[in-house]
């Protein structure tokens, strides 16, 4: 019985520790599409404005950008975290504990 609690128990934590990343995850997509939203906001914004590109408008969507990556860094380290694994500075992507480059943009870890 005392066995059977303890795997109960293990099930359960498992179970809300994959909870918990899918939760990140979906933030981490959120942030993403925030993301290239933005980059889709400047070439459209450089596009119309052609003939007089206002620098602060730009520099504007470009701290926006910067505040997502810097809260995808922290999903991403979360995950990382989570599942055991880290998070690569550069592009986020999700790798395993002992690795030493990442496997998306090639960064060394
Ligand atoms: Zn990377």
């Amino acid at each position: 019985m005392e066995r059977f609690i303890e795997f109960k128990n293990e099930v359960v934590k498992f179970c809300e520790n994959k909870f918990e990343i899918s939760k990140k995850e979906y933030e981490l997509r959120k942030h993403e599409n925030q993301v290239k939203n933005l980059y889709q906001r400047i070439g459209e914004y450089v596009y119309r404005n052609r003939s007089g590109i206002e620098e602060p408008k730009l520099v504007e969507i470009i701290n926006l950008i910067n505040e997502d990556n810097t809260k995808m860094f922290e999903i991403s380290k979360e995950i990382g975290r989570l599942s055991g694994s880290k998070a690569c500075p550069v592009c986020n992507k999700i790798v395993g504990q002992t690795a030493t480059f990442c496997c998306k943009c090639g960064s060394k870890l």
